[in-house]
């Protein structure tokens, strides 16, 4: 045989190959990985894969879809540490990336595929459902009726929650936005409520330190906590958000109410980006894509107060923003502001001068909860803010050091005596009706004159003897959640009584 015969033998043998491949080759169900890197895989194949589908890789190792270009597809790796390279097979499993749900992930730490982290024992699911889904729509859901107690003097009395509501926390770094959530969850104590905390992108050892806490104040049988560390891949901080809503939808169809702190939405935004830099799609502002407002307002819609015919459960969210230097006409905080009902601004001078919490009454709303806030946390708070505003603007007037006419002195005096009542340590969240024992001693204005160093230490004192003496009061608040006029003149009396006695003592 000459040598051409040769060559054209062996072209046309390794035509007649290819050709015969691509029909033996099913690549509707299967793919070939072209180049892997960063946490993201490019297959040519599976063809008839679905976006967010779970795959498959050679080495078990799993993925999910999230590109459908033309001639390939994106896949995002749930695991660094894998044996993925070019040229392996990649399989379909015709599912969507599910997550485990029900009670056995109470007062456990889990990925956000299901898997355990603190350590313990596997758990065994009975229940699994996709991630994603189309939230309840208005039919289907009925207006905010209960509050969430957070324990926080500030927030229950002039920006309460309520059960089924989203109240963002915003505020720069180190200025307690999780402090705000954690002492919320240690406030679900006895109050049929589950929670969940999901930590996307945080140090691991913060994440340790709030599963303490919680043991600690007792609070891990109705807590779980989902975390997607720093160290993580992207596509796992990415779905944290979505498994934990998954998991209190669950618990929402089953009518019970469920509080979800996403800690925080600015990471999570961060690995959005990322993953859809490294998978190529088009940028907009600030580098995000185009759909980063549907990545959080797809999240934040399912939480609702669901109507009785659905059993009437609920979840109420407190996702987490960090800003830079207060700014929160930046991109992705006023994408969430306008996206939940209200929001608790959290400021880092007031923080750095000892006003604890740091709340900014006047950046803070809450749109849906004043609704359903108790009628006596109402009655006692009624002329708080404008009060605190009056404070803040004669604040600064009266810096210039100028004389004072008697009815600024006054004003200055009781803003004061507000702002250092308001003030509260972590850990020791407040029931309701200590909160309006405390209000009646502001309103009474007797302790404007006090030194303020004993100004708490005086409330706490005539809190006990109230319990002591008067339990019929706490009990009428308990009980009735609302007071009337007699009620206010007797407790008023008490108040002054206790005063007086005070003031002869000393
Ligand atoms: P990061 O931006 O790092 O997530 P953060 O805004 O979540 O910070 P926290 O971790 O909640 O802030 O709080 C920072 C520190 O301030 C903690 O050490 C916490 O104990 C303390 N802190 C928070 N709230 C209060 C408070 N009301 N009184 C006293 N200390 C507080
Ligand atoms: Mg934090």
């Amino acid at each position: 045989m000459t040598e051409q015969n040769k060559k054209n033998l062996t072209s046309s043998l390794l035509q007649e190959e290819i050709i015969n491949y691509s029909k033996k080759t099913d690549t509707s169900s299967v793919g070939k990985i072209i180049s892997v890197g960063d946490g993201i895989c490019t297959v040519y194949g599976l063809d008839k894969c679905m976006l967010g589908e779970l795959v498959e890789f050679e080495d078990k190792t799993k993925g999910m879809v999230m590109n459908l270009n033309e001639d390939s597809v994106g896949i995002v790796l749930f695991s660094s540490k894998n044996n993925v390279c070019e040229n392996q097979i990649v399989k379909r499993t015709n599912e969507v990336v599910k997550v485990p749900v029900g009670d056995e992930v109470l007062g456990r730490v889990i990925d956000p595929l299901g898997n355990p982290m603190d350590g313990l024992k596997k758990i065994e699911y009975k229940k699994y459902r996709p991630i994603e889904r189309v939230a309840y729509g208005v039919m289907e859901r009925k207006s905010v009726t209960t509050p969430l107690e957070t324990g926080i003097k500030i927030i229950d009395l002039m920006i309460p929650i309520g059960r089924g509501q989203r109240e963002l926390i915003i505020g720069d770094r180190q200025t307690g936005k999780t402090q705000i959530a954690l002492d919320t969850i240690i406030n679900q104590k006895n109050k049929n409520c589950y929670c969940i905390y999901v930590a996307i992108g945080q140090k691991d050892s913060s994440v340790v330190r709030l599963v303490e806490q919680l043991k600690k104040h007792d609070c891990l049988s109705y807590t779980t906590i989902i975390n997607a560390p720093s160290s993580e891949l992207d596509p796992i901080k990415y779905i944290a958000p979505y498994a934990g809503v998954t998991i209190a939808e669950e618990w929402m169809e089953q009518g019970k109410d469920v509080l979800i702190v996403y800690d925080d939405l600015s990471k999570h935004a961060v690995s959005y980006r990322t993953l859809c830099l490294l998978l190529k799609r088009s940028v907009g502002r600030e580098a995000y894509p185009g759909d980063v407002f549907y990545l959080h307002s797809r999240l934040l819609e399912r939480s609702c107060r669901l109507s009785d015919d659905l059993k009437g459960g609920s979840i109420t969210a407190l996702p987490i923003i960090e800003t830079q230097n207060g700014d929160i006409s930046a991109y992705i905080p006023t994408n969430v502001i306008s996206i939940t009902d209200g929001q608790i601004f959290l400021d880092t001078e007031m923080f750095n001068s000892n006003i604890r919490p740091s709340i900014d009454v006047g950046l803070s709303v809450s749109r849906v909860g004043s609704a359903c806030q108790f009628p006596c946390m109402k009655k006692v708070s009624k002329s708080l803010k404008i009060e605190i505003a009056n404070y803040n603007e004669l604040k600064a007037f009266a810096s210039f050091g100028s004389d004072l006419d008697k009815q600024t002195a006054k004003t200055l005096k009781h803003g004061k005596l507000i702002t250092e009542i308001l003030k509260q340590k972590p850990y020791e969240p407040l029931p309701f009706y200590k909160m309006v024992i405390e209000m009646f001693c502001v309103n009474s204005y007797l302790l404007d004159d006090m030194n303020l160093d004993e100004v708490q230490q005086f409330i706490d004192n005539l809190y006990s003897h109230i319990e002591l003496e008067h339990k019929d009061m706490i009990e009428y608040l308990i009980k009735n959640k609302d007071f009337d006029e007699e009620f206010s003149d007797k407790l008023n009396k008490i108040i002054k009584d206790y005063y007086t006695l005070r003031v002869k003592e000393d």
